[in-house]
């Protein structure tokens, strides 16, 4: 039985051993690029049997190159001014034949202005996970061939069918929410057997998960958010891939990967590579050890992974048009590699956006991975941003932490005292919660006194925020297992008992808190001074937090009250700032302050004042 087994497979393989195309990658690509080279990888069947050639003017094929594995041919191109947009065939021959043809595009890049516009402190940031916001298209909830089949809402590691439709049938909620930028956890395909809903596992680099959508889909996503105003950031995972992917099965080389004698985990530090007493081993495994036994991790140091994924994340920007890259699990990856990644992508579109997530502790940590720090490292990084966890931890401090020297509100001052370490700390991303931590609205004790003065300096604060999807309903539960902070947004699928995404479908406390975001985003919308202003703060005192942003056009006060009591605060000590203002309105109240010498302060509270002559 065993023996007729073999021989039904070698027949079956001598019928397939002749040729097939699987991959040309990119696909297609655009002229006039800032660089004229393109290293196309091309994966079929005993590939590297054949010879390569193709004639079209302006496009030199300069080399072909041979891998271990012989099911991959890579060929560098040239390109040159003179190449025109248009179509050509790359050609595979065989003892003299032609065998293969491969229909080769060169596209026209699509230099419409509202595209690849890079995120700013001026935005707002929403960030949704695709599978768990709304299923706009349940025919493809679950795709024939895929490995995970599993489609149940009633478990966190399960599909339950969200997908970019559910996402663009609801922009007009985020648009009236005052939302600016949309951040999806990838949109990639992920087809593994299990978990795949969360899309840090890719399996083909160039093609959005057809549980999502298509391709075409998600340019359509990206094209009708730009129409709203809405900026796209896309979350990329350059660190890790998904094992059960098409490459993963058939490498072009042992080392795309980084491979160890058995299997070795990263040490999830980020310490090792910035510590002067780090041993070269610890090093070693914080960089090239791998993420989950599921998520190998990618060589970067290998040339032609060099090459792949920059010219990968460069076709998603001018494919799509979208507008910056959230990256993840940011320092285990090369930083050699990551600084020039990041330098090709900027040399083409000089406004895109990207910041790192750096799951760390401390602001000289993250400082370390942002472009031009003060830190004398031996080479920029040309990171802008990163998530900024350092001051997230020092916020729930100063709403839930007792008075002490370096704690409650002081806690966020000393915080906010280091930003002479980065080059520019408004490119940090500012948030309450995201996919990976507690709800905010749960870390506060479901104190609505504590969400309101967090909202508050979110949305007044230095650097680009982020809300996480149903922040502003009040959805809650601790990420133990982070499955329970990536629950449905109620309303989101067709058979839902209510509707979130309306007023009506709401409580009154979820109507209270919607429209608290709202009138804080819609004003900081407005207020050059909240968006690009600069930050002053004072020394706290009596566990009352005072800071001003302020530009020569405007100036916003926000009193932060730590304290469990009501309070008054006098101001005469902030007469830098207060200097020629009068009297001030109250930008959640609308209340008008007719002198500012004193100001009562409600218990655990932030008060916002936008200060007049
Ligand atoms: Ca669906």
């Amino acid at each position: 039985m065993k023996r007729f087994f073999l021989l039904l497979t070698s027949i079956f393989f001598l019928l397939t051993s002749h040729a097939q195309l699987e991959r040309v990658e990119p696909m297609f690509w655009w002229t006039q690029m800032v660089n004229p080279k393109l290293q196309l990888l091309v994966h079929g069947n005993k590939i590297a049997g054949y010879s390569v050639s193709l004639n079209y003017k302006g496009v030199t094929l300069q080399k072909v190159k041979m891998v271990e594995n012989s099911n991959y041919l890579f060929l560098d191109l040239l390109i040159d001014k003179n190449a025109k947009p248009g179509k050509f065939d790359i050609v595979f021959s065989q003892q003299g034949k032609k065998a293969l043809r491969y229909a080769y595009e060169l596209k026209q890049q699509d230099k419409s202005t509202n595209r690849n516009q890079g995120v700013t402190d001026k935005d707002l940031i929403y960030l949704i996970m695709p599978d768990r916001f709304s299923n706009g298209d349940t025919t493809n909830d679950k795709i024939a061939g895929m490995k995970d089949q599993t489609l149940n809402r009633d478990s966190m590691y399960y599909r339950h069918g969200g997908d970019l439709q559910g996402i663009i049938n609801h922009l007009d909620y985020l648009k009236d929410l005052g939302v600016t930028a949309i951040w999806l956890t990838p949109e990639i395909e992920n087809d593994m057997s299990h978990a795949s809903y969360h899309g840090y596992a890719a399996t083909d680099l160039y093609k959005i998960d057809p549980r999502y959508g298509t391709n075409d889909l998600y340019k359509t996503y990206v094209e009708k958010c730009h129409a709203l105003g809405l900026k796209v950031i896309k979350d990329v995972v350059p660190n890790h891939i998904g094992s059960e992917g098409w490459m993963m099965q058939d490498l072009p080389m042992k080392d795309w990967v980084h491979q160890w004698p058995k299997y070795t985990n990263t040490n999830y530090r980020d310490e090792p590579l910035m510590d002067p007493h780090a041993s070269a081993s610890d090093r070693k495994l914080q960089l090239d050890g791998w993420f989950v036994p599921s998520m190998p991790d990618v060589n970067e140091s290998n040339t032609y992974v060099q090459n792949y994924y920059i010219q990968n994340y460069i076709w998603w920007i001018e494919y799509a048009g979208i507008d910056g890259y959230r990256i993840d699990t940011y320092p285990y990856n090369d930083p050699q590699f990551m600084a020039s990644w990041a330098q090709a992508i900027k040399a083409q579109f000089p406004s895109f956006t990207l910041f790192g997530e750096t799951f760390v502790q401390t602001v000289a940590e993250q400082a370390f991975y942002t472009e031009g720090n003060t830190v004398n490292r031996g080479f920029d990084t040309h990171l802008q941003g990163v998530t900024d966890y350092a001051l997230n931890a020092s916020i729930y401090e100063a709403l839930n932490g007792k008075e002490g020297w370096d704690n409650g509100v002081n806690r966020l001052y000393e915080t906010l005292s280091q930003d002479f370490l980065y080059k520019d700390p408004a490119k940090n991303s500012v948030f309450l919660d995201d996919h990976d931590v507690s709800r905010f609205y749960s870390v506060v004790g479901e104190n609505f006194d504590k969400y309101k003065m967090g909202i508050a300096i979110l949305l007044t604060m230095r650097g680009i925020p982020e809300l996480y999807y149903g922040t502003e309903i009040l959805m809650k539960n601790f990420s133990d297992p982070d499955g329970l902070v990536r629950e449905d947004f109620k309303g989101g699928w067709a058979n839902d008992s209510v509707d979130k995404f309306t007023a009506e479908g709401r409580t009154d406390s979820e109507n209270i808190a919607f429209n608290y975001v709202k009138i804080l985003a819609d004003y900081r919308k407005k207020s050059s001074a909240l968006q690009i202003g600069k930050l002053m703060q004072y020394v706290p005192e009596k566990n009352i937090y005072v800071y001003f942003r302020y530009n020569n056009k405007q100036t916003v006060m926000i009193i932060v009250n730590g304290n469990d009591s009501s309070k008054t605060l006098d101001t005469h000590r902030f007469g830098e700032r207060l200097n020629g203002f009068t009297k001030a309105k109250n930008i959640i109240t609308q209340e008008k302050l007719l002198g500012i010498q004193s100001i009562d302060l409600p218990r655990h509270s932030a008060t916002i004042l936008e200060l007049e002559k």
